[in-house]
């Protein structure tokens, strides 16, 4: 087997993602595509007999990622969390990708351990976390983070859960989340072994924030039927919309209840890089454990999350392990012993160039113009008659809906889906608890600028005139 000259990759590849990235505001943010034609279309190239060289191999690749999916990083994609990224963080995933450092065991790359361990601190000031007996690791996402947190919750709460599994919980067990949470939790749930009726989902009051009087009527009906309540999953940023859930009391909850506190921060993290927005998100550091994803609203590549904890030593009990065949310390520094996975790519790489690059300034000015175009959006939208079902929200996402969709003659489906025939913006339907449905706009390009915000109008204004 001969493998082609390094050249002859990444020339064509400069070229493909220049290429990419120069018309990417240009192309349809939509794609119109359906299975069979790409699976036809696979079938006819790639039938794996004949090697392809590089050249054309980039070239067709880069043609059906450009042509066949929702552009994400376009300045007219209003979805959801998925951000333009960082060019400097391309170069950084292909940096991970070519020096391939191996994360399980600190000692196999002292430098990508290191370099990981050093953003985390970063970030886990900003959380007002303190130094000591905290553990902080990368993850592949959100939903490995807030695993993570009720592993740990759960070896924490029940001595012999790592042991015995779901057996130790002495019968079945409550965890507490709004209804307008990450449905993650409930597939968590079921791959800790405490089933899905373990989560208690909680209707959020009519700001959509999670009421501590709520979940504590439902703990005391729980314990009167005999399930013992754990934790406590507050959002900061809900994914529906970007609703923050009142901190300091339920972390007071969870003090009075013996429970742990969870915050998925996932999106919403992204504030404490913002002194103007960083008190939204007060009472965070009293958090047992938190998640905060860096692929969403710190604009690197998927799939950057990170878990915090307070209880370093309730993580080594989750996580660590006796092997034979890998060095392990009382109070190690293996990733492998502290975290989920495994083998591990230095996820936190990306981050780290990110951070360098723009500095915490520059990216305090990324969050701020976002939020920015989110209250402009806010004011333009109200101007032209549409109302706000969100109000509460003062991060970025933006859910509307118009007098004509209250009277019947529309409805929030036409609107998406006639916006969706022009092509050039991307919005969502969401479903809201107590609301019911609205449309979705969240600022997660950080190139979007006020005339497309204005270009987002005309186009929700097109969809209710009938176009
Ligand atoms: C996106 C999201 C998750 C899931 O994170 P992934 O990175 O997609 O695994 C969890 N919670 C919230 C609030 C989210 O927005």
């Amino acid at each position: 087997m001969s493998t082609p000259h390094l050249d002859a990759i990444w020339a064509p590849l400069r070229e493909a993602i220049s290429h990419f990235r120069e018309g990417l505001d240009e192309g349809p943010v939509l794609p119109v595509v359906s299975a069979e034609e790409i699976e036809k279309y696979l079938y006819e190239r790639y039938d794996f007999a004949r090697p392809v060289p590089p050249e054309p191999l980039i070239k067709d690749v880069a043609l059906m990622l450009s042509r066949w999916q929702v552009l994400v990083g376009h300045r007219h994609y209003f979805g959801l969390f998925n951000p333009d990224t960082l060019p400097i963080t391309t170069a950084a995933d292909a940096m991970a990708a070519a020096f391939n450092p191996q994360l399980a065991a600190w000692s196999h790359s002292p430098a990508a351990a290191e370099i990981e361990a050093h953003v985390l601190r970063g970030f886990q000031r900003l959380i007002g976390y303190s130094e000591e007996g905290v553990s902080a690791s990368f993850a592949s996402g959100g939903a490995e983070a807030n695993h993570s947190g009720v592993l740990v919750a759960l070896t924490h709460h029940f001595p012999s859960y790592a042991d015995e599994g779901a057996a130790a919980c002495g019968g079945p067990v409550a965890m507490y989340a709004s209804k307008e949470a990450h449905h993650s939790l409930v597939k968590i749930a079921h791959a800790c072994g405490i089933g899905r009726a373990a989560v208690r989902e909680i209707y959020p009051g009519d700001d959509l924030k999670l009421g501590p009087e709520s979940i504590r009527q439902q703990i005391h009906r729980d314990r009167n039927e005999g399930r013992t309540p754990f934790l406590v999953a507050a959002t900061a940023g809900t994914t529906g919309a970007g609703i923050v859930d009142p901190l300091p009391e339920l972390a007071a909850l969870c003090r009075e209840e013996g429970l742990w506190l969870h915050v998925d921060a996932a999106w919403g993290g992204g504030a404490l890089l913002s002194r103007k927005l960083r008190s939204t998100l007060a009472g965070i550091e009293l958090a047992d454990s938190i998640t905060w994803d860096a692929h969403k609203w710190l604009s690197v590549p998927m799939g950057a999350g990170m878990f915090f904890c307070r209880h370093r030593a309730s993580v080594q009990k989750t996580f660590g392990i006796q092997t034979t065949y890998m060095p392990a310390p009382a109070d190690s520094p293996d990733p492998y012993a502290n975290t989920m996975q495994w083998s591990r790519r230095a996820i936190g790489l990306k981050v780290f160039m990110a951070l360098a690059s723009l500095g915490w300034e520059g990216y305090e000015e990324l969050i701020d113009h976002q939020a920015a175009m989110g209250d402009l959006l806010r004011e333009k939208a109200v101007e032209a008659g549409w109302e706000i079902v969100n109000p509460a929200a003062t991060l970025p996402v933006v859910c509307l809906t118009h007098p004509e969709v209250r009277a019947g003659r529309t409805s929030v489906s036409e609107l998406v889906r006639r916006v969706y025939a022009q092509r050039d913006v991307w919005v969502s339907e969401v479903k809201l608890a107590s609301i019911g449905s609205a449309i979705r706009a969240c600022i997660t390009c950080y190139r979007t600028q006020p005339e497309d915000i204005e270009h987002l109008v005309s186009a929700l204004n097109t969809a209710l005139n009938g176009a």
